[in-house]
């Protein structure tokens, strides 16, 4: 049977996608439905279909699945921020789990290795220490502030997010209100025209210290004087910054930054080191479960003073320079530029003197090192989505070190990966899934690798 568009059908929802839809099949033919879980028997109407899947929308659910819970959100079906928040926490951790342990043994073929327990969060609510909201207009020309749409650019119009601490959505509020008695003109993305693009905060956990920035398409925005006036009242409340984005893209933030009130950023404790956060700067929007994954980073890396630590993907240097005080000497590499400066302040800052941090392509830096005669003997990688390049994983199995620790934020290149490693030499020991982004579709993992007979 084809499935016809717009045509009602019955379904059992028996497994998920790495997106967090649910999936049931109609006829042999897999059927993806957002909004629900597993063992939900529901009548799915068919908005799309194509040769070998359909998508669908959940019209009546007629037996709701065990793992359901009321979602504590009332935006969470139209937000595209959240995936989870309609299952209990239990059951996203044991489908994150899951999705690890099926890249393992499908895609590196690896049916024996260990998934140690997911570390869970402490909790789905306000875990998020930083927020970029998208200002624009609604229909009636009205000003509206919030989150995107499920896989659109339409905005939710709320500054509440039970991701995000509280405070943020009292900034937000003033910062709407102050918008609106000022006439600030919010952007369109369709016209490239109007100022406030985003209001952008970041918030460091341990400090209480608060950064609000600005977003424009423009050079200055007027009357900012009234809203640091009503910014002072929060408390922790340290800095306004503009950033200027006058581009015609998606990408959120432009390169300059102008401050207006306070310094250029604010501090945050990690693994006991002082980090400077910049509006540019990356910095690990969970610090709690960041603080969990480098632990279990250092745990597999077993690091002793005779070891040079190769911190490959190092962004701001976060991750090596927790553990430099272990080691003989850390060298750190990133691409961008900004991250390496950033992570050059971090050592000074926390009068780390054994750190080197170079700025390059990290398979190329890995290759002048090895030239360099310079054998790092652990080395820990952390690429982005897309993991490793082969070449990069071939020059560090002839570096051959004795450890290899992959953080890895997308388990199936995550497994793609560890294969190439074991043909190479290197052998996964364990994989441990973090929990860093409660409520939503992404967890992080880590794997620990030793070397062969040489090590
Ligand atoms: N380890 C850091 C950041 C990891 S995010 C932390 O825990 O905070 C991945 C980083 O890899 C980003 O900072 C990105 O800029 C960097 N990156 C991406 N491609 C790269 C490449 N080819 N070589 C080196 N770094 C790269």
């Amino acid at each position: 049977m084809n499935l016809k568009k717009n045509e009602t059908y019955k379904t059992v929802i028996t497994g998920m996608t790495t997106e967090g839809s649910g999936v049931g099949r109609i006829d042999g033919t897999a059927v993806f439905i957002t909004n629900t879980a597993v063992g939900d028997v529901i009548e799915t109407k068919i908005i799309k279909t194509s040769k070998n899947y359909a998508i669908g929308r959940v019209e009546n659910i007629l037996e709701p699945s065990p793992d359901r819970i009321e979602p504590d959100c009332k935006y969470f079906k139209q937000c595209g921020g959240c995936t989870y928040r309609h299952i209990s926490y239990d059951a996203e951790c044991k489908i994150k789990k899951q999705r690890v342990e099926d890249a393992v043994k499908r895609i590196g073929g690896f049916e024996s290795l260990k998934i140690n327990e997911l570390v869970a969060g402490s909790s789905r609510n306000s875990y998020r220490n930083k927020a970029q909201l998208p200002v624009g207009k609604d229909n009636n020309g009205n000003l509206v502030m919030g989150f995107y749409a499920y896989h659109s650019h339409r905005i939710v119009d709320s500054t509440n997010c039970n991701l995000q601490p509280p405070v943020f959505s009292e900034i937000g509020d003033i910062v709407r209100r102050w918008a609106v008695e000022n006439n600030i003109e919010p952007y369109n993305e369709a016209t490239h025209k109007g100022l406030l693009r985003h209001l952008y905060i970041r918030y460091g956990e341990s400090t209480g210290e608060i950064m609000v920035c600005l977003v424009i398409n423009g050079n200055s925005i007027n009357n900012t004087d009234s809203l640091i006036h009503q910014l002072k009242t929060i408390s922790g409340f340290k800095s306004l910054q503009l950033n200027i984005n006058k581009e015609k893209t998606n990408v959120i933030l432009g390169k300059k930054c102008i401050t207006l009130y306070g310094s250029g950023f604010i501090t945050d404790i990690l693994c006991g080191l002082r980090f400077n956060i910049s509006p540019l700067s990356f910095y690990q929007v969970n610090r709690t479960q960041a603080e969990r994954l480098y632990q279990i980073a250092q745990n597999y890396a077993r690091l002793s003073k005779d070891d040079v630590l190769l911190d490959l993907y190092c962004g701001t240097g976060t991750i090596g320079l927790s553990m430099a005080h272990k080691v003989k000497k850390l060298v750190g590499v990133e691409i961008i530029p900004q991250a390496i400066e950033n992570a050059k302040h971090n050592a000074r800052l926390n009068n780390i003197t054994n750190a080197e941090f170079i700025c390059a392509d990290a398979a190329k830096a890995a290759q002048q090192l090895k030239k360099s005669g310079l054998m790092p003997t652990v080395i820990i990688v952390d690429p982005p989505r897309k993991g490793c390049d082969k070449g990069l994983i071939e020059t560090i199995s002839h570096i051959s070190p004795k450890r290899v620790v992959y953080v890895s934020c997308d388990s199936a290149t995550m497994a793609r990966d560890i294969k190439i490693f074991s043909t190479l030499g290197y052998t996964p020991q364990e994989v441990t899934p973090v929990d860093m982004f409660p409520g939503t579709s992404h967890v992080e993992c880590v794997c620990l690798m030793i070397g062969g007979e040489l090590n």
